[in-house]
């Protein structure tokens, strides 16, 4: 959303689900001024079910079957927050979320899907592979095969479960497995399968033909079906029928009906027999009607299966009623297809059609049916060029309140009277935990014109100030992020964290939605300094054009424990404590061009403290260190080779980068900052040739709370390396070696 586009309702979806995806889309297309869209979601890639088996089967690779929800959100202009929701405060319209505020909403969407129910089995929890959550299934998976190809001879795999998921998974497993197991010269005939199920037919919600069909190919493919087999218990060799069969197995696919998480029924929503939510015709909860659902989770009057072509059928449905009800206008009914085709896949590019009392089977259907969920994918995969935002035409959506608050903004003033209203001020302020410490001597708890501290005797105050616009579209995530990156100067020169002063701005908008947005970023600032032992002693907030924030930090250093920049003695390993390539990554994902799992993985990387890997560093008597951010890595190293008055060899093979950075370099993606730090290739040593090096722009990269950069004794580079890896710095690494200065007037040596 626009910056200069006032936040009036905020609509939340949570669950990256099969309606939720057409939702953002549709959004995308088509925006509405002053509503917030929000997504909440556990997985950033969300599965899509119709070419799952395929997957398993091998036919398809990981993205062919995933929606990258990441670039989704962003040409939807929503926010993504990631993380799993577990429960709800229906009255104070507030979502939970574990690990983060609670996020407030207007209007709230789930579409969260379902799990196999497992949980009233005994034994199943422990011992069997539930297909869902999916992410946990194909871990699972890649797991199961592992065992199976080192196993010798017999294994058993037991399916449980015979609906369209339970038939389709033994089979498709089946195919893979088998194919495996010829790759490495085994026939594959050790392998067996069973599957049960509690029905007296497996296939019910099809008809007799597709069954017919489905236990022929069973039978052929040699998987043994038992009927009227309930599983009662899961043991570690096998599984218990309620009819006293045991049937023994070395792993058991779980795949049995559908069940709701428990938080729907505890917030007090209405829900069914089952616990999934009773939703009206119009999708929109029977007991509160500011709650939609949809997919799995939706239990609707006129119950379907649960199946994923009906969470795609009501997506757009959603979507209009969500733009209706915002605007509080009457909705459209969902009206549930009675008939639908289904296409099934037997594992091995054969697929059996279903449609009421229809059936049919062929390769060709399987093209087909290829041809059909790829159509689908690239709705979602390939996104049309981002669309042009409406001006902000509020109608409707506006109450008579918010167009008093709206029309007041316009009169907002610059300078001191853009500060945030002082009773938003205080409200956050309160609402935030205790800030003490024996060295503030005036902080956040007694507040004055400014805050006062005390530098115990014998030590030193390290200070150092950051200030940058938001990169992502979560304050709280943004305001850890930022302290992160503040705390980085401090740690970087082995002091302790003391305090710090926040520099805040918010965006215009509503007082409730100003004051929303400063409590998560003060929120996330406060969880990032919390641990590290300082508190936050004061600070400035003011509305502006867009969100930005920085701290001001200050440390406490003994002066001899002081660590610099220069220091670095010849013979010294040089050791980078985390991956680099943030820079790249957020401009490509800034044009939709990165992979969700790219962003979130360079957003987990910016969230781990500095500070562990500082002390160390310390204990391993490192001689100079800073920390890597806006100059790229060769910037910071240019620092210190000029301060430490050394030359360096640079092993570039061995710097950690972040997952995607070299794809998105190699797109010519690169951060604005990089042309001007590409102006320090003059400390390279013939750039010329290495400026074909894929890796070779990274080095230029700037970085958002990067990690430290320091030279260590060579005697104590391995331990300190090891220690890194053992405190959770997994991509730490000796990326190069210190050697005495020589005459070239390029002190950095490149080698690739
Ligand atoms: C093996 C198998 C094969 C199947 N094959 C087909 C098929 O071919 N065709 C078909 O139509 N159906 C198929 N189904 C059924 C189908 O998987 C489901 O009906 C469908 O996925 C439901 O879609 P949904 O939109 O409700 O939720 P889902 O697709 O399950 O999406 C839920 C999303 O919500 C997120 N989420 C979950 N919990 C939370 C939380 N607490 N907080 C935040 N986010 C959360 C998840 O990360 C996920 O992104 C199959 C099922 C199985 C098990």
């Amino acid at each position: 959303m626009k910056a200069d586009t006032p936040v009036l309702k905020d609509i939340l979806l949570v669950g990256g689900g099969h309606a939720h995806v057409s939702v953002l889309r549709m959004f995308g297309m088509k925006p509405m001024p002053g509503v917030r869209l929000t997504l909440i979601t556990r997985d950033i890639h969300t599965p899509y079910s119709g070419m799952l088996p395929g997957y398993v089967a091998g036919h398809y690779d990981y993205d062919e079957v995933h929606i990258d929800l990441g670039p989704l959100v962003r040409f939807a202009g929503a926010r993504l927050y990631h993380g799993e929701v577990q429960g709800l405060d229906l009255g104070q319209r507030l979502v939970k979320v574990p690990g983060r505020p609670p996020v407030h909403y207007d209007l709230l969407s789930i579409n969260t899907g379902s799990r196999p129910r497992a949980i009233d089995v005994p034994g199943a929890l422990e011992y069997a592979l539930p297909v869902k959550p999916i992410d946990q299934w194909l871990r699972d998976w890649q797991a199961l095969q592992v065992r199976v190809l080192s196993s010798q001879g017999d294994f058993r795999i037991l399916v449980v479960g015979g609906g369209a998921g339970g038939v389709e998974l033994a089979l498709s497993t089946q195919h893979r497995l088998t194919a495996l197991l010829r790759e490495q010269g085994d026939e594959g005939s050790r392998l067996h399968y069973e599957l049960i199920t509690d029905g007296s037919e497996i296939l019910p919600t099809h008809n007799a033909g597709v069954r017919r069909r489905f236990i022929r190919v069973l039978g052929e493919r040699g998987i043994a079906v038992h009927l009227n087999s309930r599983a009662v218990a899961v043991e570690p060799k096998g599984v218990r029928a309620e009819n006293g069969e045991f049937h023994p197995a070395d792993a058991v696919l779980w795949v049995t009906y559908a069940a709701a998480p428990a938080w729907f029924a505890q917030s007090a929503l209405a829900v069914d027999q089952e616990g999934f939510i009773a939703v009206d015709r119009e999708l929109r909860s029977v007991s509160h009607p500011e709650v939609f659902a949809a997919g799995d989770v939706a239990s609707l009057p006129d119950p379907r299966p649960k199946s994923g072509v009906f969470a795609v059928r009501q997506g757009p449905v959603l979507t209009h009623n969500l733009r209706r009800a915002v605007a509080g206008r009457p909705l459209r009914p969902y009206r549930p297809q009675k008939r639908f085709l289904g296409l099934i896949g037997t594992g091995d590019a054969y697929a059996v059609a279903s449609r009421g009392n229809w059936s049919w089977e062929g390769r060709l259907l399987w093209n087909w049916k290829d041809w059909i969920d790829r159509r689908f994918m690239r709705r979602f995969n390939e996104l049309p060029e981002m669309a042009q935002e409406a001006g902000p035409e509020l109608g409707g959506i506006a109450d008579a309140e918010a167009i008093r608050e709206l029309s007041t903004l316009a009169l907002r003033c610059g300078g001191c009277g853009a500060k945030v209203g002082s009773r938003v001020l205080s409200r956050v302020i309160n609402r935030l935990p205790a800030q003490r410490r024996d060295d503030v001597l005036i902080g956040l708890d007694a507040p004055d014109d400014a805050a006062v501290f005390v530098v115990p005797p014998g030590k030193l105050m390290v200070q150092s100030v950051d200030y940058f616009r938001a990169f992502i579209d979560d304050p709280y995530t943004f305001g850890r992020i930022a302290a992160n990156h503040a705390l980085g100067d401090i740690f970087a020169m082995g002091a302790e964290a003391q305090s710090a002063l926040a520099i805040a701005t918010v965006p215009y908008g509503r007082e409730q939605v100003v004051e929303q947005t400063l409590s998560e970023l003060l929120t996330g600032a406060l969880d990032t300094l919390a641990p590290t032992g300082a508190v936050l002693a004061g600070g400035h907030s003011s509305e502006g054009a867009e969100l930005a924030f920085g701290l001001t930090v200050n440390g406490l250093i003994a002066k001899d424990a002081l660590l610099r920049k220069g220091g670095m003695q010849p013979g010294d390993a040089l050791i980078l404590t985390k991956p680099i390539g943030t820079g790249t990554l957020f401009a490509a994902d800034m044009r939709g061009k990165a992979k969700g799992r790219w962003v979130d993985g360079a957003i987990q990387s910016m969230l781990v403290s500095n500070q562990g890997a500082a002390a160390c560093l310390h204990r391993h008597g490192a001689t100079a260190c800073t920390d890597v951010t806006g100059f790229g890595l060769l910037g910071h190293l240019v620092e210190m080779t000029r301060a430490s008055d050394v030359d360096v060899r640079l092993d570039l093979a061995a710097v950690p980068l972040l997952d995607g950075a070299e794809q998105a370099v190699a797109a010519g993606i690169l951060s604005s900052l990089q042309p001007q730090n590409l102006r320090l290739r003059r400390a390279v040593r013939d750039p010329e040739t290495l400026s074909t090096h894929p890796r070779y722009p990274l080095l230029f990269d700037p970085q958002t709370a990067g990690g430290l950069l320091a030279s260590v004794p060579a005697d104590a580079g391995s331990a300190c390396l090891d220690a890194l890896h053992g405190l959770g710095y997994a991509h730490a690494a000796i990326i190069g070696r210190v050697e005495p200065r020589t005459t070239e007037a390029a002190p950095i040596q490149v080698n690739v």
